[in-house]
Formats: C-alpha cells, sequence, structure tokens
C-alpha cells in the first residue's frame, strides 16, 4: 500500500485529494496546525480513514521529523495562505507559508525521504499581468500581488531542488478551482452561497468588486486527478492544468442566480472594499501539455460546477429559509 503525505488536509483540495487517494488504495497522512479548535469540517466524512500528524509549515523540525517518521512514497504540499486579498494586509505571513514553507517541505524531503515524489501546488496566480495568452509552461510569469510573488518562488524552489540534487518534484500549475467545498471568501463560493441565501430570504444583496475579472474555474475534484498524475510519469515535469475557457464574474454572477430563477442585476452591488491594489484581469489556460503527457482533461463544466454550488448552498442553508 504506497503512503501519501499531505499538507493542508483539511482544505478544500487535501480533502478530495484524500478522497481520491483513498479511493485508489493508499494510506494517507495529513499534516495538520496544532489548534484548540478543530478545522475538519470538510474531511469529517474520512476522518477514520486518514490519519494526522501535527507539524507546521513555520517549524522545519516538525516537518523533517513527520516526513522521516512516515517514509511517504508521494508528498503533496497544498498547504498555504491561499486568499489573494489577505496577501495585502498579511504579506510576510503569507510568505512565510506559501513561499518559504516549500523550501521547508523540499528540505524535509531532501533529508529524511529523498525517494519520495513531491508535488507543490503552484499557481495561474504567478501568470498575474498576462503577457500572452492563453497561459501555457512556456508563458513567462509577471505575479500580481504578495501571494502571486510567493506562488512563484515556491515554484523556482521546486525546479531548483529537482536540478540540483535530483528530487522528483514537480510543480502543477492549477488556474483556479472550485466546488461546494471552497472557501466563502472566493468568488465563485461567495456569490453561489449569496444566490441561495438571497434566494432563501435570508439576505437581500451581495456586495463584490471588480465584475469585468475573468477566470478560467474548473473543478477541484478533477484537479486532483492531475496532481496525482503528474507524480506517475517516468520523468518529473512541470504542468498547466485549467479548462481553456475564461468567464467573467459578472457572467459568474448571472449563471449562479440564474439557477434560483433570479436576475443577479437586481441584487448585485458593487463595493470599493472588495477591489484590489493591483488586479488580474483574465487567466485562460492552454492544457495542451496535460491533455498529451497526462491524458487529463476536465469533466465538469463551468455552468455544471456553478449549479453544483447554489445546489449545495441552497441544502446547507434551507433549514434556516423562508418556508
Ligand atoms: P483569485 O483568482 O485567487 O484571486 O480568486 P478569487 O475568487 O478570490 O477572485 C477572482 C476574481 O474575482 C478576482 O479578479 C477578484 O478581483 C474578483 N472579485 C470581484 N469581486 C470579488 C469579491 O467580492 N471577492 C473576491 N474574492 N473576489 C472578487
Amino acid at each position: 500500500m504506497p503512503t501519501a503525505l499531505v499538507t493542508g488536509i483539511t482544505g478544500q483540495d487535501g480533502s478530495y485529494l484524500a478522497e481520491f487517494l483513498l479511493d485508489k488504495g493508499y494510506r494517507v497522512i495529513g499534516i495538520v496546525r496544532r489548534s484548540s479548535t478543530t478545522p475538519y469540517e470538510r474531511i469529517a466524512h474520512l476522518i477514520d480513514r486518514v490519519e494526522l500528524l501535527s507539524a507546521d509549515l513555520l517549524d522545519q523540525t516538525s516537518l523533517t521529523d513527520v516526513v522521516g517518521d512516515t517514509q511517504p512514497d508521494e508528498v503533496y504540499n497544498l498547504a498555504a495562505q491561499s486568499f489573494v486579498q489577505t496577501s495585502w494586509s498579511q504579506p510576510v505571513l503569507t510568505g512565510e507559508f506559501t513561499a518559504l514553507g516549500v523550501t521547508r517541505m523540499l528540505e524535509a524531503v531532501k533529508k529524511a525521504a529523498p525517494k519520495a515524489r513531491f508535488y507543490q501546488a503552484s499557481s495561474s496566480e504567478m501568470f498575474g499581468k498576462v503577457v500572452e495568452s492563453p497561459q501555457s509552461e512556456t508563458t513567462p510569469f509577471y505575479p500580481r500581488s504578495p501571494y502571486g510573488v510567493a506562488k512563484v518562488y515556491g515554484h523556482w524552489i521546486t525546479v531548483n531542488y529537482r536540478e540540483s540534487f535530483g528530487l522528483y518534484a514537480v510543480s502543477g500549475i492549477l488556474f483556479n478551482h472550485e466546488s461546494p467545498r471552497r472557501g466563502l471568501e472566493f468568488v465563485t463560493r461567495k456569490v453561489t452561497d449569496a444566490a441561495a441565501r438571497i434566494k432563501l430570504g435570508l439576505a437581500h444583496e451581495l456586495r463584490l468588486g471588480n465584475l469585468d475579472a475573468r477566470r478560467d474555474w474548473g473543478y477541484a475534484g478533477d484537479y486532483v486527478d492531475a496532481m496525482w498524475r503528474m507524480l506517475q510519469q517516468d520523468v518529473p515535469d512541470d504542468y498547466v492544468v485549467g479548462t481553456g475557457k475564461t468567464w467573467s464574474v459578472r457572467q459568474l454572477c448571472e449563471t449562479a442566480f440564474a439557477c434560483v430563477g433570479l436576475d443577479y442585476r437586481d441584487y448585485v452591488v458593487q463595493d470599493p472594499r472588495f477591489f484590489r491594489p493591483a488586479e488580474v484581469d483574465l487567466l485562460v489556460a492552454n492544457p495542451a501539455k496535460a491533455a498529451r503527457q497526462l491524458g487529463w482533461e476536465p469533466k465538469v463544466g463551468f455552468a455544471e460546477l456553478i449549479e453544483m454550488m447554489v445546489r449545495a448552498d441552497m441544502d446547507r442553508h434551507a433549514p434556516l429559509g423562508r418556508k
């Protein structure tokens, strides 16, 4: 039975990846930070099937010990400060987790389990103010937030440990991926949750920032399969993962509100609080290499994804809504 070690297991991607790996017969070990409360909502249904160990991306010793003790075959580094907006108000902490945390994990692997295969969760935010469209593995980076800058560091340190020390280390450049388990601060979930609450009479408006930003939104459940495939190749390499289609925040609103029979224009209010100091206007992937070499392609399309999220939010809020 192969062993996988996952940082960020309590997050959206960690929970889908844990399900995926358990189905494949892996022993799944998750790294969690010590806390007096338990943020295990997303893995509650898996809690008897995964092992959780305490370590912290800010603490080298704890990481090296966990990697040494568990001797994983595969390591997935999904933990990060992952919200772009927060990276402006907490830029140093974002750098500690999202940039230097990658080096600490790579050091742990190099010292304690150098044969383990390492996956780094890189991000389309590295393309930022895009220099070409669509974006592929050869598109230069131009990050536009402390988060994007930290992810560029994480990408290059992964490539450097591969080239310098011969580690099987890969960087998966994933475009935005969403699900009913997405954090409520991200725009897709913010919109689907609001559409459900407005429909049920629990809210009357939705305050958003830039409605013209465009993203390539896919389904997180599809994307964890691509992560795993990247670690099953003969040669470690980096891959872009996305749908190749792009939609505006406005289209997202239109689609989500239409799912509950409403017109978003009656409820969406623009609020300067949600605009960003620097914006990423357009992201759209060229996932041709992942299709060709990994045999990967997305299964869930945009409309289906948004409908899945709206339905889940309707179910969650229904007990509180008007009868
Ligand atoms: P990101 O691509 O990682 O920054 O993912 P987000 O879901 O946080 O944001 C996607 C896009 O939606 C960005 O261009 C935001 O500027 C835009 N956006 C517009 N209004 C909002 C809002 O109220 N919240 C968030 N999170 N994003 C918003």
